[in-house]
This record gives structure tokens, sequence and C-alpha cells, in this order.
């Protein structure tokens, strides 16, 4: 039997040849970092050696409630002793001793989700070591007090806050104002300090291996030092913040994170060290150039953090002794962008002047960088088209449609920071992530106001409209998760001074002082914040994005290798249908034609199905037909020479209705007043009648037809005759009749012959000839069942998958999102909301509607207008699983749609 390699080397060392074993290919077992670590070895770049534990340890150490798979532990020790022998040190050598740093590095980027543990290895006697090596005992002491206190709060999750008030406490005794002024002794009694917090807050019964003499006491060997890091790594699999991001960005929970064993390098061990983050391109806009931040003197986490404000990248080469170090970073990012052939994201560390890479993967980046950085790669000849195509995520398409500050409105700029990330958002301040979950789920907007942001702020972070914070760059946690998420943020907005106890914000250079609930605005694509609401408006589409959809237009409509993958839009006016045409949409795939009953003409359809009285109701009919017919007047003359597929009436009819209780309530209030109710009263008999138990199974779609048929000729009448006065006025009305919720055959068979027989009436009356195909709405099992028997008299089928969904699980659609579909997500029953990704079994009733169909004629062609349409992950199987020739979402998701078209296109041609 084979046995499974569990750990990887990676680098050389000062007494070893290069000995690395992974690649760029294995991100599933070495995870992205551990990956690209072995990559960067591989083509020679500058990483400190070391090993990578596979992602599969975690999930087996993980699965087997926290206990180590056999051999692992043997694997990390040989692994270990290598390094030690590869390095010329040892771990905990009072001499000379090896550091290393333990990073955890899932198989998709997770920033700042997972634990880290840095200069791991010190001890009482190391540290002395450390000391006669650097001949520095500040920085030793200080590296040390930053082990005990990084180790005590990820290993044993003691309360940072313990650590950091022990040190303020000591810069107040010293009489200091910043950590870099405490004296060698200071730092020394810190870690005395350090060791007595840990004594006192860990729990000696969770950790037997901890106690010496009876006492909890601070791990001295380097090597239970490293087993416990790595155990805390893997545990940060699964802590909270890393459950949700992974919910959120849709990364399954089984796949582990890798730990990564490096020998540590030291930015912090003077003027002549630095560390920093840096994109090969700009993430927010795109443009050429490099692009980050960097810290002289300190470590990785300090530049994330946002705890000190950062240099721009560009200045790294002016600073004194920094120079051959920044030109080789420099040569570092062409060789990174060459032979990746993407924007990379990379940490850094310089060490006395060396440089260090410490980390690569492909840069997040927002959407209108995306475009930019796909377009400029394709004119440089890095990567081709339909490559281009596959790097943009069409999610992320949203962003470039988020609003943004009305130009018209006069903005009066309170403070300036960062673009970070785009889009405008108005809200109330809030303070903490718990006051933003509390504002979003009163319904309200908020704006989350930080010094910075960690990764404890998710929640708040996914509830806030917008985010902004005081300190950080723009590759700060704050920036980065916001990007990632589409959310507006402006960061280092230095001029204010957030008192987040008093919960207020002091404006430097104004008196303005604002307070928790006041609305403000920002924008992350210019930085600015200003008081008050401004009005905001939807943005136009960029010309990068109209090049990008080109692209996604000429490969999802080339028929040459077989069928185009084509998208409509769901439009019930002629404004949505303006804009979807825009937005690039080739026909409307969905007119909802009761939204065209709302409004003053409430009235109408009331009267119709209220009255018992005949004239009453021929009038209201008569009524909805005129502006009906002028209804598709306007929008068959929009979409001239484009297809148009109305949907019969389809609601139950109480929806058109008042509500019971109200107009209860209002009988009420009137008959204290001593009015006449008899009338309102009259009303509420029939309403009630109206009721049922479970109106989404009720009187609706083609029972409608069936039950009321004066409304689909009504209906029928309105569509034909619009396409005849058109026709005759030289337009090309291409209107389709669909028929909704049918079950059963002869349902269709009789409202298609009702259609039919007005279709006639229409053309003899007008003198044209009108082609209008009339199709069945597939949205029940059962009509999946009986497909190829409707097929027989159906044009066409369009999937109504949000009334599929619901019936295939029973699930209603209206209530399932709200009262169990969150449970039913958390505790993992299903893998998605089936109402935004189409399930899979669903959508096998979808592929055996259309392979029916099929079968029965070649000339039917098949879509699917529920919001599924507008999803990337169902587009992709609509089109690949399920072969239907269009999808059809709403209008603001049209772009998106066509680049998910394009990309299914180019999937199934691989
Ligand atoms: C559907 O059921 O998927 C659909 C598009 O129709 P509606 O949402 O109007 O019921
Ligand atoms: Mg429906």
């Amino acid at each position: 039997m084979t046995t499974m390699q569990r750990v990887y080397k990676f680098g050389g060392g000062v007494a070893s040849p290069d000995v690395t074993e992974g690649d760029a290919s294995m991100n599933y077992i070495l995870g992205g970092k551990g990956a690209n670590l072995a990559e960067m070895c591989r083509i020679g770049l500058p990483v400190p050696p070391g090993f990578t534990i596979t992602c599969q340890t975690c999930v087996e150490y993980d699965e087997a409630g926290n206990s180590w798979p056999d051999g692992a532990l043997d694997e990390i020790e040989a692994a270990t002793c290598d390094l030690e022998a590869r390095m010329g040190k040892r771990l905990g050598d009072a001499e000379d001793p090896l550091l290393v740093s333990v990073r955890s590095g899932a198989p998709f980027s997770m920033p700042g989700m997972m634990d880290t543990v840095l200069n791991l290895g010190l001890n009482d006697e190391s540290v002395m070591g450390l000391i006669a090596q650097t001949d520095n005992p500040h920085f030793a002491w200080d590296s040390y007090r930053r082990f005990i206190q990084m180790f005590s709060n990820v290993v044993l999750g003691i309360d940072a806050d313990l650590f950091e008030n022990a040190i303020a406490q000591r810069r107040l005794i010293a009489g200091v104002r910043t950590d870099a002024e405490l004296s060698d002794e200071d730092l020394r009694d810190l870690v005395d300090e350090f060791k007595a917090i840990f004594a006192r807050e860990v729990d000696a019964s969770a950790y037997p291996e901890l106690v010496v003499d009876g006492t909890v006491t601070f791990p001295a060997d380097p090597r239970l030092q490293l087993r416990l890091a790595i155990q805390a790594v893997f545990g940060s699999w699964m802590n909270e913040r890393a459950c949700i991001y992974r919910q959120r960005n849709r990364i399954p929970d089984d796949l582990g994170t890798a730990v990564n064993v490096q020998v540590m390098v030291f930015g912090n061990k003077g003027e002549t060290s630095a560390t920093g983050v840096a994109f090969t391109r700009d993430p927010a806009c795109g443009a050429r150039g490099t692009y980050g931040d960097f810290l002289v003197n300190a470590q990785g986490e300090d530049v994330v953090a946002g705890i000190r404000n950062t240099e721009p990248i560009s200045d790294l080469a002016n600073v004194p002794g920094l120079e051959e170090a920044a030109a080789e970073l420099d040569r570092v990012f062409g060789i990174l962008e060459g032979h990746y052939r993407d924007m990379c994201d990379i940490e850094f560390t310089i060490e006395q002047g060396k440089l260090w890479m410490l980390q690569t993967r492909a840069g997040k980046r927002t959407a209108a960088a995306a475009l930019r950085i796909a377009i400029d790669m394709v004119e440089e000849g890095l990567i081709s088209r339909d490559e281009a195509l596959m790097r943009i995520d069409p999610s992320q398409l949203d962003q470039l449609l988020h609003p943004q500050f009305d130009t018209s409105a006069a903005v009066d700029v309170l403070a300036r920071g960062l673009n970070a990330s785009p889009g405008a958002a108005v809200g109330e301040i809030v303070f903490s992530s718990d006051d933003a979950v509390a504002v979003h789920e009163a319904g309200r907007p908020a704006i989350l106001v930080r010094w910075e942001t960690n990764p404890d702020d998710l929640k708040g972070m996914v509830a806030a409209e917008g985010i902004l914070t005081s300190h950080g760059g723009k590759t700060s946690h704050a920036a980065v998760i916001a990007r990632g998420m589409g959310t507006p943020c402006v960061c280092g907005v230095e001029s204010f001074r957030i008192d987040a106890v008093a919960k207020e914000v002091h404006v430097l250079g104004t008196d303005i002082v604002l307070h928790e609930g006041d609305v403000i605005s920002i924008d992350g694509g210019q930085g600015i914040v200003v008081a008050g609401a401004v009005p905001l408006v939807k943005p136009e589409l960029t010309g990068d994005l109209d090049t990008v959809l080109g692209w996604a237009d000429e490969v999802r409509l080339d028929e040459s290798a077989g069928r185009g993958y084509h998208v409509r839009v769901n439009a019930d006016n002629p404004e949505d249908a303006e804009l979807a045409l825009e937005f690039g949409a080739e026909a409307i795939g969905l007119c909802r034609t009761e939204h065209m009953f709302l409004g003053d003409r409430k009235q109408i359809i009331q009267s119709f199905i209220l009255s018992d009285d005949a004239d009453v109701r021929a009038k209201a009919l008569e009524d909805l037909l005129a502006v009906q017919t002028e209804d598709f007047v306007a929008m068959l003359r929009t979409m001239t020479g484009r297809a148009m597929v109305i949907r019969l009436i389809d609601p139950p009819l109480h929806e058109f209705l008042d509500d019971p209780r109200e107009l209860a309530g209002e009988i009420a209030r009137k008959e204290a007043l001593g009015q006449d109710v008899s009338d309102a009263r009259e009303r509420l008999r029939l309403i009630d009648g109206m009721m049922e138990s479970n109106p989404m199974l009720g009187l609706r779609g083609v029972r409608l037809s069936i039950v009321y048929a004066d409304l689909p000729l009504m209906q029928v009448r309105a569509v034909a005759s619009a396409a005849a006065r058109l026709k005759l006025e030289g337009f090309d009305p291409r209107p389709e009749i669909m028929i909704p919720l049918v079950s059963i055959t002869e349902e269709h068979v009789q409202t298609r012959a009702v259609a039919e027989r007005v279709i006639a009436e229409v053309e003899a009356e007008y003198g044209v000839k009108l082609d209008i195909p009339i199709g069945t709405m597939i949205e029940l099992p059962r009509a999946c069942l009986v497909a190829d028997e409707i097929a027989a008299h159906a044009d066409f089928f369009c999937f109504g998958t949000n009334d599929l969904t619901q019936t295939t699980f029973g699930f209603s659609r209206d209530d399932a999102e709200a009262k169990f579909l969150p449970a039913y997500l958390h505790e993992k029953v299903l893998a998605a909301n089936p109402f935004e990704t189409v399930d899979p079994a669903v959508l096998q009733l979808v592929k055996m509607a259309v392979d029916k169909g099929r079968a029965v004629t070649s000339e039917m062609h098949f879509g699917v207008c529920g919001e599924h349409g507008g999803d990337p992950t169902s587009i992709v199987d609509f089109f690949n699983t399920a072969g239907v020739d269009y999808v059809s979402c709403s209008p603001y998701r049209v772009p998106l749609a066509r680049l998910a078209a394009a990309r299914a296109k180019l999937i199934s041609e691989r």
C-alpha cells in the first residue's frame, strides 16, 4: 500500500541545494500559498525555505475530532530535522537558533480568515542566541514578546487585550509614546509579564502538556510549540469567521487548509529592513504599474493590520539602504507576471537589504480592474480573449452597476481617504460590527466606521452598506475584504478621530462631531466622505465592459460549432426594455402582464373580479383591453425585430384585491365614528370569498384562463391588435404568447385554441397576417413528466424555475428563505439556496422536459426565465446540462448573463 505524502519541502538552505517538491498545480494539496511558494522556488525567486503540510492532513485531523492521523507527526518531525539540517541551525538553539513562521494556506484564498504564528522557536535560551547573532537585544526581546503574545492569542485563544493593556501600562510607566521606544529591559519585563498572563489564563485540564511541576507554563520546547501551532492552524479552518467567509464565497467546507512552516526572515531588523504587500497592477482600477504599501522596520502583520500608516511602494526605492532591494522587487514583479500571466498579489520582506518573497497569488481585484487587466493582457499578448473571459467572474460585474453619487447633486466633501473599493453608499454611522448587524436587521442602511477592521468584524462588514476606516492602506483588511464583497469602502480617513466608546467622530480641522445614527455618504471610487445623504444614481456601462461583453457575444453567439447561447430579459415596461437593450439583451424572455395591472389600473381589474354584474365586468374588460393594447404597442415598438414573450395573467387574483385585514380595520374605525360601512362590509365579504388556503397552489396561471375565459380573450386580443397596428405602421413586432403554470396538456390545448381563434379574428379585422408562436411555461413537475405530450401542441417551452423549485421541493417560495432555509444551509442539509442556484434535481426536470420536447420536434426552442436565469452557476448548468437556448433575467443582470453564457460555451467546447 502506498502511503499519502503529507509533507512537501520547498527551497534550499545555506547547507543545501533547492529541494522543492511541489508546484503551482498542487493547489488542492498544498493550498494556494504552499503551491505558489514551491512555484516561486522553481523559478528561482528568493523564498525562505520550509515545508508544507497538506490540506488532506487537516481534513483527516478535523474529521478524527482533532486527532493526528497515523505517521503525520513523524513526517513533520523528519521535515523539521531536514529544515534544521538545510539551514545549519536548530530550533531553540542557545547560540544560533532557527526561527520559523507557521501559516495557513487553503486551496482558495481566504485573506485574514485563518491563523498565523510568527517567531516560533523562541524561548529563554534561544532568545540569548538571537541576541548573540544579531547583536540587537531590543529586536530579540521584542520578537520574543511578540511570539508569546501571538501564540497565546492564536493557539490558546487568550484575549489579545490582556497583552495590549500590559504594553500600554508599560509605556505609561516608562513614560514613552510608542512600543519602539520601550527599552530592552522593558521588553524583557514584558516577556515575564506575558508568561504570567499565559499561566493565569490557560486551563490546565485542557492542556496537560503545558503543565510543568503542577503549574501551567509557557512551552519552552520548540517542538511542542510547533505541534500546538500547527494544530491551531488546522483548527482555524473551522473558526466562525472562516466558515462565514466560505459560505459567502461558496468555498466547500471539506477542503481543509495546508500549513506552511517557513524559516523566519525579519523586516524589523532596523532601518534597512522592511515588509510590504504589493500588486503587480492597480487592484482598484487595473492600471499598469506596481501598487502597494510597505513599512520600514516592521513585521508583516503590521502592514495588513493597518496599525501603522504605510508608505506607497513607489517610495521604496527612495529609502536609504533599500534601493537595491527595490530594484530587485521590480524585477520580481516582471518575472511573476510573465510566469503567471496574471496580476499577482505578493507579500515580501526585506531583511537588512536582502529581498525575500513570502507569498504570491492571483490578486483580488475590483470588477473595473478585472476588465482593464484582461484587456491590457490580451493587448500585451500575455493571454487570449477566451482566457480573458474565463478570468472575469460574472458576479463581479454587479459592482460596475453599483450606485454612484449623482453628479448633479451639490457635494460638500467632509473628509478624504483612500478609494479602497468602488461604489457609493449612504447610511447611518455605526461603530461596531454588532451595531451594523442590528441596524441592518432593522431594515436601515449602515456605514461601519472603524479605526481599522479585523477579521472578527466580518459579520458587520457583510451587513453594512459601506465601510470607512481612519487607518490602513488599500491593502488593509478593510480594503481587501470590501473589494471582495463589492462593498463601497473608504480607508485611511486620517482626519476622522474616532471614539468608538463615546460613539462619536471628531473631524479634525473643523468643530464637527458626528454621532452614532448620523447619516453620511461615502464614495469608495473617489475616496470621499460627505455628511448627510447624497442622492445616488445607477452607473452607465464603461467602455471596458463593452469591449469584454463584445468578446463574450462573439463566443456565445457563434453557431458554427453548434447552437448559440442567448440572453433575454424579463421586462414588463418600455423603460426596462430599453435599458435591457442597452445592456445587450437580445429579446424579452418574460413579460409578466399582471404587472401592467398595478397602480391606477388596479381599480379596473378589481371591478372585473368582484362584480356579478355582466355590464360592469364587460366595461372593465373593455378598459383593460384599451390599456393593455397601448402597453403592448409601446413595448413591441421598443422591441421591433426582436422576440417578446408575453405571459398571460398568472398570479392569484386576490393579489389585486385589498388586504382583508386592513379593510376590517378600516370598517372598525368607521363604525366607531358612526359612519356607514355597508359597502365596505360587502366588499370584505367578496374578498373573503376569494381567499384560498394555499394561493400559490390555487387559482392562478392557466387555471385563470380556464375559469375566467374572458381574460385570455382580452389579453390575446390586446397582443394581436398591438402587433397588427405596428405591422401596418411598418414595424416588425414579434410577440410570442406564453401560457403559465400548465400541468395538464388539455389546459394548454384549450387555451391555445382560444388564443388562435382570437388571433385569426384580429388578422381578419386588420387585414394583416400575424405569426404569433404560442408556448408553455413549464413550472410544475407534472408538466416536465408529460412534456412530450405538451410539446405536440407548443411552439416553445420556457421554464419558470422559481415555481418549479417551489413545487419540486414543496418549499414555499414566499416563506422558505425566511423560515427554514437559513437553518438548512447552516446545518448543511442543503449546499446552496435552491431559489438562487438551480438545484440538481430541478435541473434534471428541466433537462428531461427539454429532451422530451426536442424528441417531438426539432423546431421548438427552450428558455429559462426564473431568477436562476441571472445566476452565473445556474447559467452554465442550463446551457450545458439541460441544453436550453436562452436564459432570461432582470435588466441589471443581463451583462453578467452575457459573460456567464460565453463562459458556459467555452467550458462546453473544452
Ligand atoms: C417562475 O416561476 O420562475 C417565473 C418566472 O414566474 P413567476 O416568478 O412570475 O411566478
Ligand atoms: Mg411562475
